[in-house]
């Protein structure tokens, strides 16, 4: 039997959507891609309220972590970490040799903007990490007003993770002053695995060109000249998947409507978060809720692991805790196509099984 999905990637994946892979294949050289990317990137930077150029990476989106830190740090950069996929945003750094400070904090906290502005504010950074919707912890950081704060600061880059948020949650690239965001689209896309994108700044741009040791494969540049050329990717790119991405975004921008997807991602984390008030805790400050995945704190001790079992009878699976929070915690994802019709059937299921 098919387990429902309601874990934070990959998320659960309609069978309209995975149909719009199955087609005869073409040349990534064709004119049939242009006219895909071309319809892509125009949806694209309509739910990113951008101009900014569009990346279609055909990697995971941790390699679109790995393309920030090798095209837009100049000298050093500040890396603010808060859970699991900031610390390895900041590894990614260290691995590629950038010289990066990391400001810490404890897992299950927010950001607070202050705290940055005291470190930017020193002028030994160009580049600044921040990850928008911490997956591990259920918390969802004010990259707004990050980016406000950081217009202060014209000469530092502001990227951001937002691998598991895009597309469940509203992000204004342009107005707040966002150089380089990436997502992957096995999250609130809920697409299969496989593509990432990012929305990359003039500004962004003009560090890639300058930046050394940028490798080949996630320049910013690469992607560039082949988008100019014929609005193509630079090598082979899954193109089932784009179609598939392109298909997905039609229901997003033009069925659903982007505000509405926003909306329903709320409702549904509203459902989520009123029941684990009800029966558990947040991991999370409950000021930085996520309206994609909620991480419950497992104050009645259950074992996540038998309820995870036994969910799968019923035809569900959600998340343990990530790494040292296994059992301590467990994750519900209320992201993509799921519906608030399936949060309140597995919100019933979890209640009849652990009673
Ligand atoms: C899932 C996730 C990643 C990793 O994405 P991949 O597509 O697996 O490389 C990075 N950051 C965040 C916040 C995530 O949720």
């Amino acid at each position: 039997m098919h387990k429902k999905l309601f874990i934070p990637g990959p998320t659960e994946v309609r069978e309209d959507v995975r149909k719009a892979m199955d087609f005869p294949m073409f040349g990534h050289r064709m004119p049939e891609t242009s006219e895909l990317m071309g319809s892509v990137v125009e949806k694209l930077q309509k739910l990113l309220y951008t101009e900014n150029f569009i990346i279609i990476s055909t990697s995971s989106g941790t390699g679109l972590m790995e393309a920030a830190s090798r095209n837009c740090i100049k000298n050093k950069a500040l890396h603010v970490n808060c859970g699991s996929f900031s610390d390895r945003w900041s590894s990614i750094s260290k691995a590629c040799n950038k010289d990066i400070d990391i400001l810490e904090y404890e897992w299950g906290k927010g950001i607070h903007i202050s705290d940055i502005e005291e470190k930017v504010s020193t002028g030994k950074y160009d580049t600044v990490f921040v990850t928008h919707n911490q997956t591990s912890t259920g918390v969802m950081n004010p990259i707004e007003e990050i980016g406000e704060m950081l217009k202060d600061y014209p000469d530092i880059l502001f990227c951001v993770d937002a691998v598991s948020s895009m597309a469940g949650a509203e992000i204004k690239v342009d107005d707040w002053n966002i150089d380089f965001v990436l997502a992957s689209v096995q999250k609130a896309f809920a697409l299969p695995p496989g593509l990432a994108i990012a929305a990359a700044s003039n500004k962004a741009m003009e560090r890639s060109a300058e930046a050394k040791d940028k490798g080949y494969y996630f320049d910013f540049h690469a992607f560039k000249k082949y988008w100019d050329k014929a609005k193509q990717p630079p090598t082979t790119a899954c193109l089932n998947l784009i179609a598939a991405l392109n298909y997905q975004l039609d229901k997003v921008v033009n069925k659903e409507g982007i505000e509405n997807r926003f909306k329903r991602h709320k409702e549904m984390a509203g459902l989520v978060q009123d029941w684990t008030r009800k029966n558990f805790d947040f991991f999370a400050d409950e000021n930085y809720l996520s309206p994609t995945v909620t991480c419950v704190k497992n104050t009645r001790g259950i074992s996540v692991a038998d309820l995870n079992k036994e969910l799968g009878k019923r035809g569900a699976v959600i998340s343990n805790g990530y790494g040292n929070l296994k059992e301590k915690t467990f994750r519900i994802a209320h992201m993509g196509d799921i519906t608030p019709d399936e949060i309140k059937w597995l919100l019933g299921e979890i209640d009849d099984i652990i009673g």
